[in-house]
């Protein structure tokens, strides 16, 4: 995996590791109650098993259910609340949502064949990811939300569209995860594959926690048995092949707290964290998530520039054209995210050449301009996303109250609220709602300046030039990227 800066100079090691060992006063784990919750092995299945139910139900009423999606408990739950809530998760708390995640959790009660004990066997092929594969890191992960996302906006599932075809969704998700695990090794799936990932764990390095981490490095680079990575009898090998004495970053711990419960010398913690941490403070940037954050930042985009009434006329025209059947056609699709793409690309490589030219210095690569900006974009794409989801949330999330009373539509009226005129009510008006998203965006732009603010500062350090020159373009980009939002959502007037 290559990473950004190549080789942090030994002072920034030193710097991170001995006075930046994690500050005891931040220890969530650091109460004895949380400690002993956190330390039982039946943590893990007690947060997944509410969600796995509640799965299962969205899966059989949207089967099952009644045919009306905004009455049906299965559309009404994944498109209105849990997205956004899944979100809300993220931003918070990094990646909450992957320690009780039913998907994962589904296939992974199956490959160790227990729902908590440690068993020293698991039901898999334990094949591993392809070395050269995992030089991309999260991009197949982002190939694969683009790839989902268009099946979604085809088949119009999130509309919300026929419920059952949420279940659809839901169940292709589970299948190809429980393939992955009985295939591959550990969380090979959730790593590499699962189409979230690299959504929840880009826009999760926002979040306020920092993922277990070691206490004291010191005492790690001590440990002849490093169980944190190789497990014990208490405790599995770390699923997400993560090595918690070298993390810097919260991108790819998955919450399980198998370290936790395994560190023979009880060396390992959670911690909370300023926000925008795990965006600034990466000793080691990987340019993959540069790339996802860029590619991310397209599909949603994409999602924007589709709900205005000139996208229909070109997306009509395409359809014509091309004789393809339905909305959206793949190449404006595909053009639309790689446009954006593009235009942030193409940006940073102006502002690489103006300095190189400038300062006559021709050695930098691109990447090592891209992948800070990329970086310093998070927070922005992290509000996109979460704007993107607010018409649904304020228009129609009170739909739960007679959902949930009748999730079969047999004829229950489980809380009494199966003709609750909350059905129709609206949180906001449409002028609310734009107001809202007008305002997430101006958070997330600020909280990008000022992110690529102090990652230049951080990863160029003495190159005082090249520090003004991608404070320059990240702080630029993220303004201008900022207001083509808000101006997007007030043209979209609050559609869904
Ligand atoms: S990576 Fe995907 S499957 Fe794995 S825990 Fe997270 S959301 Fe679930
Ligand atoms: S087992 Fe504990 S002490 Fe050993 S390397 Fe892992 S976290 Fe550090
Ligand atoms: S074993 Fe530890 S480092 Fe690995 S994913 Fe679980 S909590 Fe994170």
């Amino acid at each position: 995996m290559a990473v950004w800066p190549k080789d942090p100079d030994p002072g920034a090691l030193q710097a991170h590791f001995a006075p930046t060992d994690p500050d005891p006063r931040r220890e969530i784990t650091r109460t004895p109650w949380v400690r002993r919750v956190i330390k039982s092995r039946a943590f893990q299945f007690l947060l997944i098993l509410p969600n796995q139910i509640i799965f299962w139900i969205v899966i059989t009423a949207g089967l099952f259910g009644v045919a009306a999606p905004t009455r049906n408990f299965s559309t009404v739950i994944t498109w209105y609340i849990w997205f956004c809530a899944v979100f809300l998760l993220m931003v918070g708390i990094g990646r909450a949502w992957c320690a009780m995640c039913p998907f994962g959790g589904f296939a992974e009660w199956i490959q160790r064949r227990t729902f908590w004990r440690r068993n020293p066997t698991s039901m898999t092929l334990g094949r591993r990811w392809s070395q050269k594969l995992s030089r991309y890191g999260l991009l197949p992960s982002v190939l694969l939300f683009i790839i989902l996302t268009y099946f979604e906006e085809y088949f119009n599932i999130a509309g919300p569209g026929v419920p059952r075809y949420t279940s659809y969704l839901v169940l292709s998700v589970i299948t190809i995860a429980l393939i992955s695990f009985l295939v591959l090794e550990r969380r090979s799936f959730c790593r590499y594959l699962c189409p979230l990932s690299a959504l929840i764990g880009t826009v999760g390095a926002t979040g306020m926690v920092t993922g277990f981490r070691t206490r004291n490095r010191s005492v790690c680079l001590e440990c002849k048995t490093k169980d944190c990575m190789r497990g014990s009898e208490k405790g599995y090998p770390c699923p997400w092949f993560e090595w918690p004495g070298s993390a810097t970053s919260n991108l790819m711990c998955g919450l399980c707290s198998e370290c936790f419960k395994s560190c023979p010398s009880d060396n390992i913690g959670l911690y909370v964290q300023k926000p925008l941490t795990s965006v600034i403070r990466p000793l080691r940037r990987r340019w993959d998530v540069a790339v996802a954050v860029i590619l991310l930042m397209g599909l949603v985009v994409f999602q924007q520039l589709n709900a205005l009434p000139v996208y229909a006329t070109v997306d009509n025209w395409l359809n014509a054209v091309t004789h393809y059947p339905g909305y959206p056609n793949p190449i404006d699709y595909i053009i639309a995210i790689a446009t954006v793409a593009g235009i942030v690309v193409g940006y940073v490589l102006l502002i690489k050449k103006g300095f190189a030219d400038h300062e006559k210095e021709h050695d930098s690569t691109l990447s090592q301009w891209l992948t800070p900006v990329g970086y310093g974009l998070i927070p922005l794409v992290a509000a996109d996303y979460l704007a993107r989801q607010l018409p649904r949330f304020f228009d129609h999330m009170l739909r739960i109250v007679p959902a949930l009373s009748d999730p079969f539509d047999v004829g229950w009226n489980l809380f009494g609220t199966a003709k609750s005129p909350l059905y129709g009510v609206h949180l906001l008006s449409t002028a609310g709602v734009v107001r809202s998203q007008s305002i997430v965006i101006a958070v997330g732009a600020l909280a990008s300046i000022y992110a690529t603010w102090h990652i230049s500062r951080r990863d160029f350090g003495s190159l005082t030039k090249r520090v003004s020159a991608v404070q320059f373009a990240g702080v630029l980009l993220s303004a201008l990227i900022g207001v083509a939002m808000v101006w997007l959502y007030v043209a979209m007037a609050g559609a869904e």
